[in-house]
């Protein structure tokens, strides 16, 4: 089993990428952030510990999110591998990963910090199939979303506030895993500060 990671600050693209590349790739996207949301819906246990760090815009502690992980790699979906989105975030949890599976691909989209608010700001999706949107640089459909089961959705933490704690958390403690992946040679920056499609035909190409 073999496995894609898409690295970025939140608000990079991640999302947006994932679901294109999955179409391309097959391998289904595994996104921590949500799976954590899941949780907290379901008040689990994991979801009532993960919340309050959430909120905050700080990191759900390595042990809650590497169980996560161990769990969700032993669904029927996950044998080919997967491409994880907003996982790994820390060295301990990139350690954790490369015991589980084996990490061919880091792709990294790049997008400088200010236009990072602007991106999380108008963010929201459909409630129906996850599809991601953008107020102004991606909005849906005036007949609304192609899935046919069209619910505008918006994230309690994508405001103003908790987007600089998001982004301080990136800069200190998952930006430091660029070096480690580098240092293995199987990392691909991708400059995110373009049209959506041009960064996908990127990706791709980093992926062959
Ligand atoms: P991430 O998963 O990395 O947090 P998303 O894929 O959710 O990022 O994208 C964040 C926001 O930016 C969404 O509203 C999305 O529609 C928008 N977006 C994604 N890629 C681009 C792009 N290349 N140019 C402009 N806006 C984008
Ligand atoms: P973004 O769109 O900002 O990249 P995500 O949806 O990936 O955000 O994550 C939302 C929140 O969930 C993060 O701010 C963090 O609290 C938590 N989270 C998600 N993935 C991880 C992870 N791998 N490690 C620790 N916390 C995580
Ligand atoms: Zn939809």
């Amino acid at each position: 089993m073999s496995s894609i990671v898409l690295f970025g600050p939140p608000g990079a693209g991640k999302g947006t990428q994932a679901a294109r590349i999955m179409e391309a790739t097959g391998l289904p996207q595994v996104s921590t952030g949500d799976m954590l949301r899941a949780a907290v819906k379901a008040n689990t246990a994991t979801g009532i510990e993960a919340k309050g760090y959430m909120d905050a815009g700080n990191l759900v502690p390595d042990e809650v999110i590497i169980n996560l992980i161990k769990d969700r790699i032993l669904e029927d979906d996950a044998v080919n591998g997967v491409m994880f989105d907003g996982f790994p975030r820390t060295i301990p949890q990139a350690e954790a990963l490369s015991l589980i599976t084996t990490v061919t691909h880091v792709i990294a989209i790049e997008v400088p910090d200010e236009k990072i608010v602007d991106r999380i700001c108008g963010r929201y999706s459909c409630s129906g199939c996850g599809m991601v949107y953008h107020d102004t640089f991606n909005p849906v459909d005036s007949s609304g979303c192609e899935c046919g089961n069209w619910q505008e959705k918006r994230r309690a933490d994508d405001n103003a506030e908790t987007v600089q704690s998001r982004l301080d958390t990136y800069h200190q403690q998952t930006s430091p895993l660029a070096d480690w992946y580098m240092e293995k040679g199987i990392f691909h920056p991708i400059d995110g500060d373009r049209a959506i499609d041009e960064i996908t035909g990127d990706i791709l190409i980093a992926l062959e």
